[in-house]
């Protein structure tokens, strides 16, 4: 008996094929998450381009503080949470706003205001990771920092190196030049060329672009590459908008004529969007969890495993010095002992496994930018 095509086509099938369109499924479902920190001084230009990058309007209730407030002010963490759907898919965004920084005369609590929100953040998904419900775990770890440079500079200021240098082991961090509509084109490519020479003196590592693979198609090799030659993202924001040629556009009216935050010829604000949102949001939160947040567990791993072998050190010299004492006594510190002592064997696998991946995680990350990485 003959078969018929479509038998032989059914016979063929095991349905592993479905597998993305599961996974999309199950994600779609759970929706994502996004935390973004935007750090640099007030009046930078970050509310305007955090409502245009997303086009909402996280910041309708803000109060500005008066000069003589702003001195004595101390830098603040301010959280917002937008949900935003586009054709069925839930983004939670937060945005983790640092208001009075740099503002004050003295700005040194600036920076660890800022890395401590960050630790927190990892040191609350540490906690939630090692509970007994892991299941509904909400990640508020910061996945990005989008940091603000002043476009009157020549580069960046010794506050923002201090900064940085202090955060980038700890967040992927974005630079971006605010107001980038106070500079002529030439401006613009000094200004940044001089940024990335400063951050090069100082060994510094911003967010590291992943290579494109080589199958991607031309047009997203060629997007990609001009993403990755824009940085520092030059931008413009605007919460208005105006009428150019027949077409509504987001822009800024000038007496001399309009300043179109999407036009590529005036800003990279398109670019910055395309970066954060379509392209490269995912390898953000990849990096948080595979590196940023592995160097963190690493640390926390091996000073509780540190902390373990004190303890069980003091517990041997209290059995020691205990005056020959009862054996139930003896018996339940040998209890105890044996339970430090595999409370540390435990932790020093873990922290084996840990450093053994990040090793391989670095190895790559190296083979990729064929550049030393520090993790
Ligand atoms: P933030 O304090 O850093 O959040 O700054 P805001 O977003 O509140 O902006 C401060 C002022 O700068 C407001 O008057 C904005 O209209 C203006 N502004 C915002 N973005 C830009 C920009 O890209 N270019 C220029 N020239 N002005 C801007």
């Amino acid at each position: 008996m003959s078969k018929t095509p479509s038998f032989d086509k059914d016979r063929d099938y095991i349905g592993f094929a479905t597998l993305p369109e599961q996974v999309h499924r199950k994600s779609v479902k759970r929706g994502f998450e996004f935390t973004l920190m935007v750090v640099g001084e007030s009046g930078l230009g970050k509310s305007t381009l955090i409502n245009s990058l997303f086009l909402g309007d996280l910041y309708k209730n803000r109060q500005m503080p008066n000069v003589e407030e702003r001195i004595e002010k101390t830098t603040r963490v301010e959280k917002k949470t937008m949900d935003i759907e586009e054709r069925g898919v839930r983004l939670r965004l937060t945005v983790v706003d640092t208001p009075g920084f740099g503002d004050a005369i003295n700005c040194e609590d600036s920076w660890r205001v800022c890395t401590s929100y960050i630790d927190e953040q990892f040191r609350q998904y540490f906690t939630d990771e090692s509970g007994l419900n892991r299941r509904n775990i909400q990640d508020n770890r910061v996945h990005c920092c989008l940091y603000f440079v002043p476009p009157w500079g020549h580069s960046l200021r010794q506050m923002d190196l201090d900064l940085i240098r202090r955060l980038h082991r700890k967040v992927n961090i974005v630079l971006v030049i605010g107001k980038a509509d106070c500079l002529n084109k030439q401006e613009v490519r000094k200004l940044k060329e001089r940024i990335l020479q400063d951050l090069e003196d100082n060994h510094i590592q911003l967010y590291q672009f992943p290579e494109c693979d080589s199958d991607e198609d031309d047009d997203f090799k060629q997007q990609d590459r001009e993403l990755k030659a824009s940085i520092p993202f030059a931008v413009v924001g605007s919460n208005t908008i105006l009428e150019v040629a027949g077409k509504k556009v987001r822009g800024r009216q000038y007496p001399w004529g309009v300043v179109n935050v999407e036009d590529p010829e005036h800003s990279d604000f398109i670019k910055l969007r395309t970066f954060l949102i379509s392209t490269h949001m995912q390898d953000l939160k990849d990096t948080t969890q595979d590196v940023h947040y592995e160097n963190f567990r690493a640390q926390c791993i091996s000073q509780i495993s540190q902390h373990a072998l004190r303890e069980r050190g003091k517990l041997k010299r209290d059995s020691i010095s205990s005056t020959n004492g009862f054996d139930a006594a003896i018996s339940e510190t040998d209890r105890l002992l044996l339970q430090k002592d595999e409370e540390i064997r435990r932790m020093q696998d873990m922290l084996t496994q840990m450093q053994e991946k990040l090793k391989q995680t670095h190895l790559m990350e190296m083979k990729k930018n064929d550049s030393v990485i520090d993790v």
